[in-house]
């Protein structure tokens, strides 16, 4: 699919963006091997994708040769001049260092919003991100059960503090990619000096705000549902059984890789939480609804948890894909003003504000944030359907949510 994705923006006709390597991508990799001097055998070997990885990153390295300026390496790329001024701001224009290596854009959008958006995606698409914009805040808040790392992005610079989170949830990934475009079209909009989703100004946002996002909090959970479960996994037998039997993962499987619903493990009502399990039929790890052996067990919980503890967030919003609703309170814990930015939210999004009930009640990370900190914290719940939705609801999500990003970082 990242392939087909690639192609696809270069102007190749792959058909559909399907993951299946059918005559039409098989055409249309002939093409690309054709147009870059590589054996046209429509075959995607070692040579053939050391060319494609370029376009894959979304930016080439490229060494200057005497008398390169930024606009003729631009003319010879067909992007603007800005654009590598960006991306090297050590480089001065005037005199450019020959031999030197640069980064240059290849002017597509680094991130995809119809592919399968797997761990190693989110990974490639921060990297793009951080070399076509090098002002841009990365790091990890920590590590998942299996080492993965917890990309986090920060965008602005300002003493408002908030904080997005997506992908609590396995199945739920497609917060993921609405997160990441979020960053995108905002950091576009920034260099650019446009402004978004009808008169929010991102410099303004930037220098007010300080946008945290961690896009994939369970990446592990992710990559069983996209990828499938892998041999060398440590919990290998243990993921089946708790699997129930199955090797399935891709229409079921909500949790971390331990069987711990992460939007379960809080500490916020967490043994109200364990006593439900009961009612639903869970006695132990499995692939949804499991609290725990004991509140923030996991990596990562704990490692949000210490990440909103080093920060002083003002807002969060923690994205989940179920029903097109936004829940706003805790025990009656939430502040007066967070149902008023709730109601903003509501009219912003199209989304129904309201309040959770049942099991989902407690010991997530909104319910959390509300009981210790007592401001605003939302769950996020986009979309319609059954879990996974499917990407082809992204356009949809985003055109709902892109206006309440920018409104709640600035309530
Ligand atoms: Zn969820």
């Amino acid at each position: 699919m990242e392939i087909q994705a690639v192609l696809e923006k270069m102007g190749y006709n792959v058909g559909e963006v399907n993951g299946i390597f059918g005559p039409q991508t098989r055409n249309a990799v002939i093409q690309f091997q054709r147009n870059f001097g590589l054996t046209p055998d429509g075959v995607i070997g070692p040579n053939t994708y050391r060319v494609l990885e370029r376009f894959l990153n979304g930016y080439d390295l490229y060494i200057i040769r005497p008398g390169d300026t930024f606009y003729s390496i631009a003319q010879k790329y067909h992007i603007r001049p800005e654009a590598i001024a960006i991306a090297n701001p050590d480089q001065n224009p005037q005199n450019l260092t020959v031999g030197q290596r640069i980064v240059v854009p290849y002017g597509m959008d680094i991130v995809d919003t119809n592919i399968n958006y797997t761990y190693d995606v989110l990974a490639r698409d921060i990297q793009g991100l951080k070399a076509l914009y090098p002002f841009l805040e990365t790091g990890s808040i920590g590590n998942s059960v299996l080492g993965r790392n917890l990309y986090y992005i920060r965008l602005g610079t300002g003493p408002n503090q908030v904080f997005y989170n997506g992908a609590h949830h396995a199945l739920e990934w497609i917060t993921s990619p609405v997160l990441m475009k979020f960053a995108e079209d905002f950091l576009q909009a920034y260099t650019d000096g446009r402004t978004l989703a009808g008169g929010y100004d991102p410099r303004e946002i930037w220098n007010r705000s300080s946008i945290y996002i961690v896009p994939m909090v369970n990446p592990d959970g992710v990559d069983l549902v996209l990828n499938g479960l892998q041999p060398e996994n440590p919990y290998y037998q243990d993921l089946i059984t708790w699997n129930k039997g199955s090797t399935d993962f891709s229409q079921d499987w909500e949790a971390n890789n331990r069987g711990v619903d992460l939007n379960h493990n809080y500490n916020a009502a967490w043994q109200l939480s364990k006593n439900a399990e009961a009612e639903y039929g869970i006695t132990g790890p499995g692939p949804t609804r499991y609290s725990g052996p004991s509140p923030v067990s996991e990596p990562e919980t704990q490692a949000m948890v210490a990440f909103t503890q080093n920060h002083n967030f003002r807002l969060v919003m923690a994205y989940h894909s179920q029903g097109e609703v936004i829940y706003w309170n805790f025990m009656d814990m939430a502040p007066p003003e967070a149902r008023t930015i709730g109601e903003n939210l509501s009219q912003i999004s199209g989304y129904k504000l309201d309040l959770s009930t049942g099991i989902a009640s407690y010991a997530g990370y909104k319910d959390w944030f509300i009981q210790d900190y007592r401001r605003p914290g939302y769950t996020v719940e986009v979309g319609l359907g059954q879990n996974p939705l499917p990407i082809s609801q992204f356009d949809t999500i985003y055109a709902n949510n892109l206006g309440m990003l920018l409104y709640a970082a600035t309530a």
